[in-house]
C-alpha cells in the first residue's frame, strides 16, 4: 500500500475512499465486509459522516485492512470542536446504532436528538443482504424532520 498518498487523504471521506480503492473494493464489497448499509458507506465517503463510534471504527478499519487509528486520526468529531455543529446537528452526527439497539430491545421512551420530543418507534422485519430474516429499528420525530432509517 502507498502510505504517502494516504497522508494526503486528510479527511475521513477521502481516506475511506482511497483505502477502498487501494483494496480494489467496490462500495458494495465494503458494505458487505463491514455489514454497514451501502448508503452509510456513501454518506461516509461523501463527507456527511465525519466521525465513527469506537465499535463502528473497528469494524470499518478491519474491513479496509488498517488499524482503527488510521481512520481516527482524520475523523472530525463535533466534541473536538464545540460549537461547530451547534446550529446544524444532523442525524449523521447522532449515534444511530445505539439508538437502533435500544429500540430493538423494546425501549420506547427515546428522545429526539434534535428537539427532545419522544420519538415514534417501531420494529420492522425484513431480509438482510444474505437473505436471512432480520429486524430493523425505525423511528421518527413527530415534531421535526429527524428520522432513523
Ligand atoms: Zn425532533
Amino acid at each position: 500500500m502507498d502510505y504517502r498518498s494516504l497522508e494526503s487523504a486528510s479527511t475521513l471521506s477521502t481516506r475511506v475512499a482511497l483505502l477502498r480503492e487501494l483494496r480494489n473494493l467496490t462500495l458494495l464489497d465494503l458494505a458487505k465486509r463491514s455489514r454497514f448499509p451501502i448508503q452509510r458507506i456513501e454518506r461516509i465517503e461523501s463527507g456527511e459522516e465525519t466521525w465513527l463510534s469506537v465499535s463502528d471504527r473497528q469494524v470499518l478499519a478491519r474491513a479496509l485492512g488498517v488499524e482503527p487509528m488510521v481512520l481516527k486520526e482524520v475523523e472530525f468529531s463535533p466534541s473536538d470542536y464545540p460549537g461547530v455543529y451547534e446550529s446544524k446537528l444532523t442525524p449523521a452526527a447522532v449515534d444511530t446504532d445505539s439508538m437502533a439497539e435500544q429500540i430493538l430491545k423494546g425501549y420506547t421512551d427515546i428522545n429526539c436528538p434534535r428537539c427532545g420530543t419522544t420519538l415514534k418507534t417501531s420494529i420492522e422485519f425484513a431480509y438482510d443482504m444474505e437473505g436471512s430474516p432480520t429486524k430493523f429499528a425505525r423511528a421518527y420525530c413527530p415534531q421535526c424532520p429527524f428520522s432513523l432509517r
